[in-house]
């Protein structure tokens, strides 16, 4: 079955062509797809006969929503969608004054292992399509009636562990017959991984690049962050100066505070005295807890601010948003993943019995 709506507007239109098609369909029907028609059936301008064969041989499921949080504080809403295998990912609308952002998932689950993360705790399942990933902003946007503006890849999943995936996603995005979303709307969110930051700065896209590094020293970050232990902060901070150097877009930095484990005087000295050289901007995240984890929230966030700001570092501290909803993604997927399972054993008792 061919996936169609993972395809930019060029592949469909060639295939309409080797169809014997007339050129202009594959136009039309990529107008149908970001409409977010859920059929063949509702593209009206199309023959029934075209119809019918597109219907015989693609695929074409809309995600369910299986859940939906909304917050009452601030209107943040969460979905946890139903894929067209079973498998579910979360995506997250939140409303800034400077537009709607949706954050969105790129694999289900996640190999990278990090501590304080509710995504990888089962490991990685499968890469999401681009289909599967454009579908989240677009089905976010037609039941939140919300129009979307912006874009951050910091839902479950590595991005960079997708990458080709994720690279078909963007142009998608930023088609003007697509969702039409330019680059300096979108960021993307890594843990580090540093060949695939050096690809991705061959592309010069205008998105922002925000590096998960939680830690400034090897032994803080590879405990809490297994990816560290082949690739040392050193040599990722250096990829990232050079990534700077070919994009010309400062990196944003990500640091979740974690009481007693990276939130010391001396590591907001070792990061602000690492990161100089070239412009950067920290994001201190105020960890959401997670069930499974020990790890705790700081304390210290107010202090390891300005301890940074001290030496002139652009600091922010991410406003916490949704806080009465399951906040942090992967944990309501892993929350609904529990809930199946104990829905699954009475079954399974049942057939032994
Ligand atoms: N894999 C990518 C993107 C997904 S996570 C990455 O590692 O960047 C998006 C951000 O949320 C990352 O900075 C991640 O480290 C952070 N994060 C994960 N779990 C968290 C938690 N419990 N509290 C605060 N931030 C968390």
């Amino acid at each position: 079955m061919v996936d169609i709506k993972s395809m930019t507007l060029e592949e469909l239109t060639a295939w309409m062509k080797d169809q014997g098609e007339s050129a202009f369909r594959g136009k039309q029907i990529f107008k149908w797809l970001y409409r977010g028609v859920t059929s063949f059936e509702e593209m009206t301008d199309l023959s029934k006969q075209l119809r019918q064969k597109l219907e015989e041989t693609c695929v074409l499921v809309p995600p369910r929503v299986a859940r939906k949080q909304v917050s009452a504080q601030d209107g943040t809403i969460k979905y946890l969608w139903e894929l067209a295998d079973g498998n579910c990912v979360e995506s997250v609308l939140m409303r800034y004054q400077h537009g709607n952002t949706v954050c969105i998932s790129s694999q289900v689950g996640c190999r990278m292992g990090c501590a304080f993360c509710a995504s990888t705790i089962a490991g990685k399942v499968r890469d999401l399509t681009a289909a599967e990933m454009i579908d989240q902003v677009l089905f976010t946007q037609m039941d939140s009636g919300a129009p979307v503006s912006n874009i951050v890849l910091m839902g479950i999943g590595e991005p960079l562990d997708n990458f080709d995936t994720v690279l078909r996603f963007l142009t998608l995005v930023n088609s003007p017959d697509g969702l039409n979303i330019g680059m300096r709307h979108i960021s993307l969110s890594t843990c580090g991984l540093v060949e695939q930051i050096d690809k991705l700065a061959q592309y010069e896209l205008q998105l922002t690049l925000s590096v998960s590094l939680h830690a400034p020293d090897d032994e803080t970050r590879s405990k809490i962050m297994p990816v560290n232990r082949h690739v040392g902060v050193e040599r990722l901070l250096e990829t990232c100066r050079r990534y700077f150097e070919t994009t010309g877009r400062r990196i944003s930095y990500e640091y979740a505070m974690i009481d007693g484990v990276n939130d010391a005087g001396w590591q907001a000295d070792l990061l602000a005295k690492r990161l100089r050289g070239a412009p950067a901007h920290v994001n201190l995240i105020p960890l959401n807890e997670v069930e499974e984890s020990p790890l705790k929230p700081s304390r210290r966030v107010a202090a390891f601010q300005k301890r940074l700001e001290g030496y002139g570092v652009t600091v922010t501290v991410r406003r916490k948003l949704g806080g009465d909803i399951d906040a942090s993604c992967g944990q309501l997927r892993r929350k609904a993943m529990g809930e199946r399972s104990l829905e699954t054993k009475p079954n399974f008792r049942q057939k032994r019995g």
